[in-house]
């Protein structure tokens, strides 16, 4: 047993939410997870089990949330810590961080779930000494986080690395090419999300062959979003996560677009012969998300005990 304070983390996705208790990824003491229905009904049914987990382990000394977006991260905002304009029916205009805090009365930190997972992989993971660093999550949607100086980014929002525009997939089988974005005629997630993939090919992606043309075209589509990261941000490492990931053959192709799409302009080892360690997959597995939310809930912590020091 650690003696680190207890942090409650909850890992809200768009399809179900992951709530945990522990004080770091070596001391994760329980996990739930809760099918996302209706806000007012998964909030209640995360309370309902954070609070049983209060009775079994004892007060925990803070709260952290990584929530799929888009999200207000604005402190001085009104919507502060809500759910914004996301897609997903019902949840629009959520506030996620004061039904949590007039719950449980404790500090709560509040991210994207992107931005957890890159902070989680940053202090335990694939990212540890890795600055600046981008994780890039491709599932049921796309979306990415990025930590620089040590710092998770935000600026006028956060940022939003699943609506890159990219050009179109160079695929002659394609039997639907249309970007399936609602917003973009041409971005990441209108391409290579687990939705765009099954409505593009009428399968769902863990159910293509490893030869399947999806792949190349994913590869080629994630080689140019990864190409924009590279030129943009200059990170040390990119880690790619999500379900359409963990085929084997993806991580390789993508890394063989990326160079092809540089095509020689830079000059560095990572995308030359360090290139597999350059591009890799989470060193937390699936539980980046959940681990970065503990981590979030840890930092809002110590922020509160640093303004009464
Ligand atoms: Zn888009």
């Amino acid at each position: 047993m650690s003696d680190q304070p207890l942090i409650a983390a909850i890992e809200m996705g768009g399809t179900k939410i992951v709530c945990g208790i522990g004080t770091g990824p070596h001391d994760l003491r329980s996990v739930h997870r809760i099918e996302t229905t209706t806000p007012e009904e998964t909030l209640e049914a995360a309370s309902r089990w954070l609070s049983k987990m209060k009775i079994e382990y004892g007060h925990f000394a803070s709260l952290g949330i990584g929530t799929f977006g888009p999200v207000d991260l604005n402190p001085n905002s009104e919507a502060y810590g809500f759910i914004t304009t996301t897609p997903k029916p019902g949840w629009q205009q959520t506030d996620i961080v004061t039904f949590f805090k007039n719950r449980f009365r404790v500090p709560v930190g509040f991210d994207t779930d992107v931005n957890a997972a890159v902070l989680a992989e940053y202090l335990w993971g694939a990212g540890q000494g890795m600055d600046p660093v981008v994780y890039i999550t491709v599932g049921t949607g796309v979306g990415g986080g990025v930590l620089v100086n040590g710092q998770l980014l935000h600026g006028a929002m956060h940022p939003e690395i699943g609506h890159l525009s990219v050009p179109p997939p160079k695929n002659s089988y394609a039997v639907q090419r249309e970007c399936q974005c609602p917003f973009h005629r041409s971005c990441v997630e209108g391409y290579v999300s687990g939705t765009s993939i099954a409505k593009r090919w009428g399968v769902r992606a863990d159910m293509l062959p490893f030869e399947h043309p999806a792949w190349e075209e994913l590869a080629d589509v994630m080689g140019h979003a990864l190409m924009n990261l590279c030129l943009t941000l200059s990170p040390k490492r990119i880690i790619l996560g999500g379900g359409v990931m963990e085929q084997p053959q993806v991580i390789p192709l993508i890394r063989a677009k990326l160079m092809h799409h540089l095509n020689g302009y830079l000059l560095i080892p990572q995308v030359g012969r360090e290139i597999d360690q350059f591009i890799v997959s989470p060193g937390l597995g699936a539980r980046s998300g959940l681990l970065g939310s503990l981590a979030l809930g840890r930092i809002a912590l110590d922020q509160k005990l640093n303004l009464q020091s």
